[in-house]
């Protein structure tokens, strides 16, 4: 009788699980193993998710005859220790890109060769493996090539599990920190499936939409794409053809972008990707602080702050225009956005964060380093009548129209009765116009 060990990272599913299909197909008994990593930064919101995801995946697992193994610590000494309890001689895991898990694969092949034991490595974390190409750092190009690129097989889940006799300990499942109302949200698979299958009827739109700040039209699909609730393949496969859908997958093309830079380029989250950017930020704790507390006085902006404060997630666009104020107006270093983002995001991910923040602040892959978001032109474009900064500034609700968007201009006996900040010193509103 074989028996392996599947080790979930984030891969938090059953369906088009390669690593889960592989450990069924290869042994008679399996043990689905999560290890809660300390050195895994978390945060209040993706604690929550996470908790609830791995919920619905033991549910999804006992539903098929196994169960969900928790144990906290480092994952290669709780994986061979598993392994030991159970006498399971073989290992499976998901490839992933950052420095982090590529010396955890690394300390894995080594502990299990150590122990006789087989490691498969399978793919899964992207659509196309992040070593499938050459590595890119301009997107066209690799867009290109990653649309020429053969997908494999969808694996279908598991019928059954089947786990070895032996008694299996488990932790308790982390008990997430209410918050109060429910989330926007709600982790896990079957939610994760259920939110794409909503969302791809609507998908014929995303081309003109997916830029609409107060339509608020894309799929939010980023969280449960980051914990591999859903699997990006499975994502793209879904989404058929169309101007719509090949937009939509254009942007898992840009999360496989991101992930095989990462990949390549292990130094991204603190090192300037362009060796010749300049890299003489601005020392402004006062303007850091504004900007993170949504209170810069430039409403697109603080809109955009506050809802990443509230939902732990923020719309594209505004993390564009976000990014852009505090490295191209306020002039501060990228990284101590990109840190402020990794904090709160719900999806927040080595990779994309950080390959977004280097594109933004012109250290990164952008062919155009010296482009910059001015927040009034991007407002008046992409939040035409201003709902989405009244939604999210409620200082500002009573402000009608675009009038909202340079609160500075209105007359002073109405901006007076407003208690919403001047645009922070040093930033000026005039060059906005
Ligand atoms: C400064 C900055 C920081 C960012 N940090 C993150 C992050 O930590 N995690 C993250 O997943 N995305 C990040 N993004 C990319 C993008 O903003 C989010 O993926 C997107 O807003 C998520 O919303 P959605 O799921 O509705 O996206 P959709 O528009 O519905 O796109 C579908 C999916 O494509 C992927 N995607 C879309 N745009 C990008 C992009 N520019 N780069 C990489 N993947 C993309 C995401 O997985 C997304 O879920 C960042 C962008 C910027 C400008």
């Amino acid at each position: 009788m074989a028996v392996a060990v599947v080790l979930f990272t984030r891969d938090l599913r059953v369906h088009d699980n390669p690593a889960l299909a592989s450990g069924c197909r290869t042994a008679s008994r399996v043990v689905p193993l999560f290890v809660r990593d300390p050195a895994v930064p978390s945060s209040p919101g993706r604690d929550r998710f996470l908790a609830e995801s791995l919920a619905d995946l033991r549910d999804s697992l006992r539903r098929r005859g196994g169960d969900l193994v928790i144990r906290h610590g480092d994952p290669v000494a709780e994986t061979m220790r598993v392994a030991g309890e159970v006498g399971a001689r073989h290992v499976v895991s998901a490839a992933d890109v950052s420095a982090y898990a590529r010396r955890r694969e690394r300390r894995l092949a080594t502990a299990c060769a150590g122990e006789r034991t087989s490691l498969t490595v399978t793919p899964g974390v992207t659509v196309v493996a992040p070593d499938a190409l050459k590595p890119y750092r301009v997107f066209t190009p690799y867009h290109r090539a990653w649309l020429a690129l053969p997908w494999r097989r969808l694996e279908s889940a598991p019928r059954t599990v089947s786990l070895p006799d032996a008694p299996l300990r488990s932790v308790d499942l982390p008990v997430p920190v209410s918050g109060g109302s429910p989330s926007p949200f709600p982790g896990g698979e079957t939610a994760g499936r259920r939110r794409l299958s909503g969302w791809l009827s609507t998908v014929d739109r995303y081309a003109d939409d997916h830029d609409d700040l107060a339509g608020d039209r894309t799929s939010r699909l980023s969280p449960y794409l980051h914990f591999g609730c859903l699997s990006p393949l499975d994502v793209a496969a879904k989404a058929g053809g169309g101007p719509g859908a090949e937009a939509f997958v254009r942007q898992l093309c840009w999360r496989d972008f991101y992930q095989q830079l990462l990949y390549s380029f292990p130094a991204l989250p603190s090192v300037a990707l362009r060796a010749s950017a300049p890299d003489d930020w601005r020392d402004r704790d006062d303007a850091l602080e504004a900007w993170r507390a949504g209170r810069t006085g430039v409403p697109i902006v603080d809109a955009g702050m506050r809802q990443l404060a509230r939902e732990g997630w923020m719309h594209n666009r505004a993390r564009l225009i976000t990014a852009s104020f505090l490295t191209r107006y306020l002039g501060l270093d990228w990284r101590a956005g990109a840190a402020h983002f990794a904090r709160l995001l719900l999806d927040a991910d080595v990779a994309s964060n950080n390959g977004n923040w280097q594109w933004v602040a012109g250290t990164g892959t952008d062919t155009k380093p010296y482009r910059r978001f001015n927040p009034i032109r991007q407002a008046g474009r992409f939040d035409p009548a201003g709902d989405y900064v009244r939604r999210h500034v409620p200082e500002l609700t009573a402000v009608a129209g675009r009038d909202v968007h340079q609160p500075w201009l209105l007359p002073e006996r109405v901006r007076s009765g407003l208690d919403y900040p001047v645009p922070l010193a040093g930033v000026a509103p005039a060059s906005w116009m």
